[in-house]
């Protein structure tokens, strides 16, 4: 059986698990938290790095450290995961959600361009499959209508555009390390914060409000509540496990990529189907082989009896309860609801052998050829 994510694990994570507890240090913000941020702040070459519970956590900040909130709009594609609208809706904003771009299910910058009015607060942007959106777009139009630009960059760790690292880009960035991700921890997460301004309320909002951060780093004699906040920490011991995973990120995504282009090589030449795409000026970190298909539920159906799990992606989110309630669609769905039913998400994990990629290549084959 050949399954659709195992999580990534190297085998040296136990010893930096065990080292967390010799130093009788388990909760946010010690060492092993430290050497992750500071993998971040220099391997992305950004302002600050926060490790989170989660990326769905470092989306709820955005939401707070934008003072986003009733009066407020949010644009994003309707093509998500739930906590990027989650996020906003907390706060009571409403989402408008825009069409994608079918060759890369990014959103649209004319979408975004023409959801604009008077309320608008935020663009969230998320990067597909670790792929870029058109950043020189989305950033101009936010600069032109003075909008705060969240990257939801859960699934874009390392991955660029115009040669800058994801989550660099817009005024926030958002990282996860779910153990669906290429780096994980179990639960995790990041907030890479690119406006200098924002640091100082993003360290209160992580420490349940208060400025125990400041108080640590003797800046404050005692600390007390300043504002509104929650806890937003990462253990130590998830963080140990991570910096172990980030000290391999090289190794992790040199195995993948290469999984990835075997299916992409494997599948080129199928004219019923069509591949990912990635732009000239993107590169990519292998997080996803996705292709589509008119003839999704049965090619998914086919593999599964021949012991291949592959899966679906996102519903759209204003066709969802939630998403009604809570947002609208805004110009004409023109490829979110169609492409995303054509989308089968492939095998694809850190140790996942390269035979595997085969089998799984010929069976599609055959699917298609009866
Ligand atoms: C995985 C994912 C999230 C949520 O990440 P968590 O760490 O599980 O909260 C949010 N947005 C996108 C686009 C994701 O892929």
């Amino acid at each position: 059986m050949i399954d659709f994510n195992k999580p990534c694990h190297i085998g040296k994570e136990e010893t930096a698990i065990q080292q967390a507890i010799a130093n009788q240090k388990l909760s946010g913000n010690g060492s092993f938290g430290k050497k992750c941020t500071d993998w971040l702040e220099n391997q992305l070459g950004c302002e600050k790095g926060m490790l989170t519970p989660s990326c769905t956590a470092a989306l709820e900040m955005t939401a707070l450290l934008t003072k986003s909130g009733p009066e407020d709009e949010i644009i994003m594609s309707s093509y998500t995961f739930v906590s990027t609208a989650n996020a906003f809706a907390l706060r009571g904003a409403s989402i408008r959600f825009v069409d994608v771009e079918p060759k890369t299910m990014n959103i649209s910058p004319a979408a975004i361009e023409a959801a604009i009015t008077e309320q608008t607060k935020a663009i969230v942007v998320v990067h597909y499959a670790g792929v870029s959106c058109n950043m020189d777009a989305i950033m101009e139009i936010a600069n032109r209508h003075g909008l705060w630009v969240i990257e939801d960059a859960a699934q874009a760790l390392t991955s660029t555009y115009n040669g800058k690292p994801l989550g660099t880009i817009g005024h926030f960035g958002t990282f996860s390390f779910h153990e669906t991700k290429n780096i994980t921890c179990g639960e995790g997460g990041a907030l890479i914060i690119n406006h200098r301004d924002a640091i100082e309320r993003a360290e209160i909002l992580q420490e349940k409000g208060t400025n125990r951060k400041q108080f640590f780093k003797g800046m404050v004699d005692k600390y007390s509540w300043r504002d509104i906040g929650s806890s937003y920490l990462l253990s130590e011991l998830n963080a140990a496990y991570l910096s172990v995973q980030l000290e391999h990120t090289d190794q992790i995504m040199a195995d993948r990529m290469q999984m990835w282009q075997t299916y992409y090589e494997g599948l080129r030449d199928m004219e019923t189907i069509s591949l990912p795409y990635v732009p000239d000026n993107c590169t990519h970190n292998a997080h996803m082989f996705y292709i589509k298909t008119d003839r999704r539920s049965e090619l998914i159906d086919y593999l599964k009896e021949h012991d291949i799990m592959a899966v679906t992606h996102y519903v759209s989110l204003h066709s969802s309860h939630a998403g009604k309630t809570f947002g609208q669609f805004v110009g004409k769905d023109d490829h979110t609801t169609a492409e995303s039913e054509k989308i089968v998400r492939l095998p694809l994990y850190y140790g996942l052998e390269e035979k595997d990629v085969d089998h799984v290549i010929s069976h599609i084959k055959r699917f298609f050829e009866i």
